[in-house]
């Protein structure tokens, strides 16, 4: 089988795999408490995918394209032993690169076991430097201490360059966003900084909270001189910039203002085995039942796979209007960030 193209010919580069629907954060931009209080129904442990399913997906999609692998969630770290599906990832040869996106909030701890499984790089988020905010943020009063000694870890431990990913809201967190570009500038650390985005239906998204990346570059060029930096690859989804002195990067993730749909060369895996070929799409394709009913092997998933890619037209970002505004679509911590 030979690469595949989508129907705007885009081909199937990276896999952001969810492997558990469950976190112990709140975001209220993600997992509000309200939608997600302390009872609820998070899927039963048989329906996950286990690692060796994972894997098989991940092998049938390499003929396809995939070089690229992000494990994600909910919170990816609540899933026991997650070194183990990075070691299995590993033995796969063309998988370039093996990454994590993480709260941070066990990281310390991990940093060490997963990079010496084959992890090649970590994404944390971080939302603000200040305690009382970010405990506010994350809404179950986890002090931020904690996540930077886990960013700590992670370049100890050669994740690097360790990327964090603050979301900010308007009159929530957009005063802090030069001390966080400003305490990573020299380190192997890049900040971006994400539009909040109207994924799931849950966290009560507006227009009016979402701080344009431009108004972010605004804050950040009136303290320290940025220069513009060319896409590192195709389907980059940050807009690239260096400090004029040499000493860091920063980067921009605008899907909200400049949606990167033409490039978007992601599909992604629930927790459960759902594909979905868009962050905003309301229906996956369910390669758990081909897994376990049919008991697929490699090249029927992989022809699956190849029908499920060469069908897609999706373009969420460049088409976000009043008509999708209401659409049923599927909630981040169950698709995978
Ligand atoms: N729990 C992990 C974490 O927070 O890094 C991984 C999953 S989380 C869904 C993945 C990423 O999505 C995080 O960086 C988070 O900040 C981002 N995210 C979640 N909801 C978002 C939203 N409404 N708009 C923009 N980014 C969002
Ligand atoms: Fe949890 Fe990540 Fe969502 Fe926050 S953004 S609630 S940490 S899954
Ligand atoms: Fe890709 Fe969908 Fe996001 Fe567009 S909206 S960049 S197609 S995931």
């Amino acid at each position: 089988m030979t690469t595949v193209i989508d129907t705007l010919g885009r081909p199937l580069r990276d896999l952001r795999v969810s492997v558990t629907d469950r976190c112990n954060f709140r975001c209220a931009y993600c997992m509000p408490k309200e939608a997600f209080p302390k009872d609820f129904a998070f899927m039963a442990r048989e329906r996950l995918l286990r690692f060796g399913e994972i894997t098989s997906i991940v092998k049938a999609a390499v003929p396809l394209g995939l070089r690229k692998v992000r494990l994600t969630g909910g919170e990816p770290l609540l899933r026991k032993e997650l070194e183990w599906l990075v070691k299995g990832l590993r033995e796969i040869p063309e998988i370039e690169d093996i990454a994590l996106t993480t709260n941070g909030s066990s990281l310390a701890k991990k940093a060490k076991v997963l990079a010496e499984a084959g992890l090649n790089r970590v994404t944390v988020s971080l939302d603000s430097l200040d305690d009382a905010t970010f405990r506010a943020m994350n809404d179950v009063e986890f002090p931020v201490a904690r996540v930077l000694e886990g960013i700590d870890a992670a370049v100890a431990a050669g994740l690097t360059p360790v990327k964090i990913n603050m979301v900010v809201k308007r009159g929530v967190n957009d005063t802090h966003v030069v001390e966080l570009a400003r305490r990573f500038r020299d380190q192997p650390v890049i900040v971006r900084f994400i539009e909040f985005m109207d994924v799931g239906t849950k966290n009560g998204w507006r227009l009016e909270d979402v701080v344009p990346a431009a108004e972010v570059l605004q804050r950040l060029a009136a303290e320290f001189p940025l220069e513009p930096l060319p896409p590192k690859h195709a389907g980059e989804t940050a807009l690239r910039y260096r400090h004029a002195d040499g000493r860091g990067e920063v980067g921009f993730i605008a899907s909200v203002t400049k949606p990167f749909c033409g490039a978007c060369n992601r599909a992604r895996l629930s927790a459960d085995g759902q594909l979905y070929t868009c962050l905003f799409a309301t229906a996956g394709h369910d390669l758990r039942r081909l897994l376990r009913e049919e008991d697929a092997d490699e090249a029927r998933l992989g022809e699956a796979l190849a029908a499920i890619w060469r069908g897609r037209d999706d373009r969420y970002s460049e088409l976000r209007s009043d008509d999708t505004k209401d659409l049923p679509k599927v909630e981040m911590s169950y698709i995978g960030g």
